[in-house]
């Protein structure tokens, strides 16, 4: 039975893809704990209302028409902050003044920092949703910290430990680098972004029995009620899709006619640009692992070409039924189908949870952010994955092999089915993100309104 909170909870994404989803997801869980959810978003990346009947939405002027935001620069994420300002504030005045709707906090997601300044002058709580791992964060404090102790370092270190960071190692440095440094803007603004001014909880799609001494150590930095209650994925009761992009379904009939655990998924997920020889090198990896393949290309993730016209000519013919490339695809459905075996994957957060859930161990080949740590994570680690020690396409194929066909390779399917069982357990009436769930309910319900 619904039990009516008649309590409101404001939801306040980042507009992209790996934002969106797990801010949704949280909202489905709240909805279904009988909370009314209104989600306040920018216009750009609007998500499909149809999808989500439950909620109530609100469009923010974000004030960015006419830009390409498709891959963010730090000037945009700080104009979104910025102009989204005013807008909420006058919608939130407008819900609270004049229709005296009865809000009980608002959530967002920690890109959007500018939120809690705007919910302290209408005194509304705020909880900050943190859509990535705990020891990414942790990783960053750390460096924040202490940042002459890390940086600049020399070409020479990058491959020794990072001091107190085991096991990342100087290559592995969680923010993008120049000259082997880290621009001040860009601290500045992982500064603003870590930050939670005076917001009440922090939220986590994440599992506390997966991080639970990262998550005691930034417990002690931050002072406030932390409730991880991950993988929101599945936690939600409602898998409506949060897909951004038109998900290309024919993929799975395709996977249908496929022997079980046989193909390899290959994403780098919504926003990772790789270059035409970065491109040419997987392809011709695949092509020469003998493996069957579905390889996600999003249109734009190589610069300069539309989609997959920059693959090797006569490429697609080459490889034939063997092969499927699709420009978006249902991922977790992928994930979850009997044919896959592996995922070559840009490490992000959602993905790698994703992929843990459906056993499905993987190659990593991170970029940027938190896709450096996750990745040391899941190949030291955990050790649910290999990482992938050159972008040549000798070594792409020899790791597939590794993957796919060797004893070791069996080890880590092994362990990626332990992990899962442990996700699972979290999940439990008696489980952590089951009882954390809760707690985040009743400590909603006791906020002052
Ligand atoms: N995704 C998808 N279809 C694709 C590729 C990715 O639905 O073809 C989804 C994926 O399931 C995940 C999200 O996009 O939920 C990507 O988030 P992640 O944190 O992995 O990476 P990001 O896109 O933020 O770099």
């Amino acid at each position: 039975m619904k039990i009516e909170r008649k309590q409101s909870v404001v939801l306040v994404p980042y507009p992209f893809q790996g934002h969106l989803t797990p801010m949704l997801q949280l909202g489905s869980i709240l909805h279904s704990q009988g909370f009314s959810v209104i989600v306040i978003h920018t216009e750009y990346n609007t998500p499909k209302y149809s999808n989500h009947p439950q909620f109530v939405f609100h469009s923010m002027d974000d004030g960015l028409q006419g830009i390409d935001l498709s891959f963010p620069s730090l000037e945009n994420m700080y104009d979104l902050n910025e102009n989204c300002k005013a807008p909420l504030r006058n919608y939130l005045v407008s819900m609270m003044v004049e229709e005296g709707d009865q809000l009980a906090c608002i959530v967002y997601d920690n890109v959007m920092f500018f939120v809690d300044d705007v919910a302290t002058q209408l005194r509304l709580p705020s909880i900050v949703l943190r859509t990535f791992s705990a020891a990414y964060l942790h990783s960053m404090i750390t460096i924040f910290q202490q940042p002459e102790k890390y940086l600049p370092f020399e070409d020479s270190q990058l491959l020794d430990p990072l001091p107190e960071l085991h096991p990342l190692r100087f290559k592995d440095v969680p923010f993008p680098t120049i000259n082997n440094t880290v621009p001040a803007p860009i601290l500045d603004f992982c500064r603003a972004m870590s930050d939670i001014g005076s917001s009440v909880a922090t939220i986590w799609n994440t599992m506390q029995d997966l991080e639970s001494s990262m998550l005691l150590r930034l417990q002690e930095h931050y002072k406030v009620p932390f409730f991880p209650i991950g993988p929101l994925h599945k936690m939600t009761p409602l898998a409506s899709s949060t897909s951004i992009l038109e998900e290309d379904n024919s993929c799975i009939k395709w996977l249908d006619r496929q022997a079980p655990n046989s193909v390899l998924y290959v994403s780098f997920g919504s926003l990772v640009r790789i270059d035409e020889k970065e491109l040419i090198e997987t392809a011709w990896g695949l092509a020469n692992s003998e493996q069957p393949f579905l390889w996600v290309i999003r249109p734009g993730s190589v610069p300069g070409f539309q989609c997959a016209e920059a693959l090797p000519d006569g490429y697609e013919e080459m490889v034939g039924e063997r092969g499927r490339i699709v420009k978006w695809a249902p991922q977790k459905q992928v994930l979850a189908h009997p044919a896959v075996a592996g995922f070559i994957t840009h490490c992000g957060w959602n993905s790698m949870v994703e992929s843990i859930f459906e056993e499905v161990p993987m190659i990593c080949r991170p970029f940027l952010g938190d896709q450096t740590v996750n990745a040391r994570y899941l190949s030291q680690i955990y050790k649910v994955g290999f990482e992938l020690e050159a972008i040549e396409r000798t070594v792409i194929e020899k790791t597939i092999r590794k993957l796919m066909l060797s004893e070791e390779g069996k080890d880590v399917k092994k362990r990626v089915v332990d992990m899962k069982q442990n996700i699972v357990a979290a999940m439990q009436i008696e489980g952590t993100s089951h009882k954390n769930l809760n707690d985040l309910v009743d400590f909603i319900s006791a906020l002052p309104s």
